[in-house]
């Protein structure tokens, strides 16, 4: 941790104890530094002090609100560096891409900073002379999140920003692994001059104790989930007894289809760009390839040229585009994948090999088939199975043959094809002739057991806003 410059966004770290959460670097599995696991009834008394912040938070203008989100937004930029290798240390992906995190994340406090000043109500007309009607849009009140460790950052200014800028107070629980860069991005909105009531983050030994809490507790009204789908599941079967409002963003098994007539060069570097970032362990990275005939030969030989360029080793040295994977269990699952893709007939086309310390090489596999067990779950991982295809509709019946619908791809040179493919597509988004489509402009969520919810965009605020209907009679 020498290496950051601005030391107020370590705050919140403390010496080692057997009651602190150990941090580890996943490039070189040194702990790097220690949080304090809070006591649940810490995390109760806390969410009483939220609920009274919010109070006064939502009396407060929204242009007040967001004069806030916009300091804290320019404090991420100016402390961008420093954001980017916290990330990098704990979480392990290159310098670059948390840099590109950062930015990211900080682009939803600067678009709901605005977006909070257009919650608009409307005025209906009424079926009668002597009435009018109206509604208003109010904050639910006090916001939870649980999010992550893949994305530590986005994941949590992606619901902070809507909630905060909606007028409600927020408390998120990051992943035990990195929690580092959210108590340091919470340490900027607090120079911002937010209050600290208003942005809590806790973390506890026992996720499990927190989600408790936060699904059961009668003043939390909201819960924002990103995570697995398994976990996802749980929580909003817990959430039913406090009847709360839940967002869900879970996990993906997104398919890449390549057409005959898709520009193949282009197709390679959207592949690489939606497969390989973050060693492959985002929720919308290509999980499958589907290739058609007439282009198999030339797209695998070019994907494996590029794949071969890709650079394997820790995320603060220069040129490196492939951290290792979070942890030992996410290792062996993902080299499980690959043994057992072979088991079942699969072709190690390039990589394949378990590399020193967490890393796991780049690997492209080949006579990859619909029914394997690679194809069918969301593997986390920098390996890229592809399957060979002839018919269109054979292909939409194979790509939607998932419980997962978060994003897709697809790269053709028909605008025909453009259309019929993408409506025809059970997932949240589609990506066409693009691999990388996330951004704080368009809504980002998914279909089926990916979840419910959509986060960014005009639609994000809405998660944390209820209507009220206001009818006024005898007028
Ligand atoms: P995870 O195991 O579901 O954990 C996510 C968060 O939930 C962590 O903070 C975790 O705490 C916590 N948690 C785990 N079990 C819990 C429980 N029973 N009660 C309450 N909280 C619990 O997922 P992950 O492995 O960290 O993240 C990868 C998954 O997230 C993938 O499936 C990926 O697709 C999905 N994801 C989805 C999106 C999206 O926008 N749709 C974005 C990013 C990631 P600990 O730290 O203690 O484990």
């Amino acid at each position: 941790m020498d290496q950051i410059v601005n030391k107020s966004l370590l705050n919140a770290t403390c010496d080692a104890s057997e009651e602190a959460i150990a941090v580890l670097n996943p490039a070189t599995e040194e702990i790097v530094a220690y949080i304090p696991s809070i006591p649940t009834t810490e995390i109760i008394a806390l969410i009483e002090k939220s609920k009274q912040a919010q109070k006064l938070w939502q009396a407060k203008p929204a242009a007040e609100r967001s004069a806030v989100l916009k300091r804290w937004y320019d404090l991420m930029i100016e402390n961008a560096d420093d954001l980017a290798r916290i990330m990098t240390i704990e979480q392990g992906k290159p310098f670059a891409e948390s840099k590109g995190e950062v930015n990211y994340g900080a682009s939803f406090l600067q678009w709901f900073a605005e977006e909070g000043k257009r919650t608009y109500g409307e005025v209906i007309p009424a079926p009668a002379g002597n009435k009018r009607m109206m509604t208003i849009r109010q904050p639910v009140g006090v916001a939870a999140a649980i999010t992550p460790w893949n994305f530590p950052i986005a994941m949590i200014t992606r619901k902070a920003g809507p909630a905060l800028a909606a007028g409600c107070s927020f408390i998120v629980k990051p992943a035990n692994q990195t929690p580092l860069s959210a108590y340091a991005t919470a340490e900027l909105a607090y120079q911002a001059g937010l209050p600290r009531d208003l942005l809590i983050v806790v973390n506890n030994h026992s996720s499990v104790a927190v989600g408790d809490i936060f699904c059961s507790h009668d003043d939390i009204k909201k819960l924002s989930f990103t995570g697995s789908t398994q976990v996802g599941r749980h929580l909003v079967k817990q959430c039913a007894d406090t009847i709360k409002r839940t967002s869900m963003e879970l996990g993906g098994n997104a398919p890449f289809i390549v057409f005959d007539d898709a520009d193949i060069d282009e197709a390679v570097k959207g592949a690489i760009a939606s497969k390989f970032r973050n060693a492959g362990q985002t929720c919308v990275c290509a999980n499958r390839f589907y290739v058609q005939d007439g282009v198999y030969e030339e797209f695998v030989e070019k994907f494996i040229k590029a794949v071969a360029e890709l650079k394997v080793g820790n995320g603060l040295e220069d040129g490196v585009t492939i951290g290792p994977l979070v942890d030992a269990k996410a290792k062996e699952s993902v080299l499980g994948y690959i043994s057992n893709a072979v088991e079942q007939g699969a072709s190690v086309a390039f990589g394949g090999e378990s590399l020193d310390g967490l890393f796991v090489a780049p690997t492209v596999l080949t006579n990859v088939t619909q029914e394997m067990d690679i194809v069918q779950t969301e593997l986390f991982g920098p390996v890229a199975p592809v399957i060979r295809f002839s018919q269109d509709q054979e292909l939409v019946e194979k790509a939607n043959d998932t419980i997962y619908g978060l994003a897709s791809y697809f790269y053709t040179g028909s605008i025909a094809r453009a259309f019929h493919i993408a409506e025809q597509l059970e997932y949240g988004m589609v990506g066409i002739n693009e691999g990388l489509i996330s951004t704080e402009v368009a809504p980002f969520g998914g279909v089926k057991q990916s979840g419910f919810g959509r986060e960014g965009a005009k639609q994000g605020i809405d998660e944390y806003l209820n209507i009220k209907y206001m009818c006024f009679g005898g007028l």
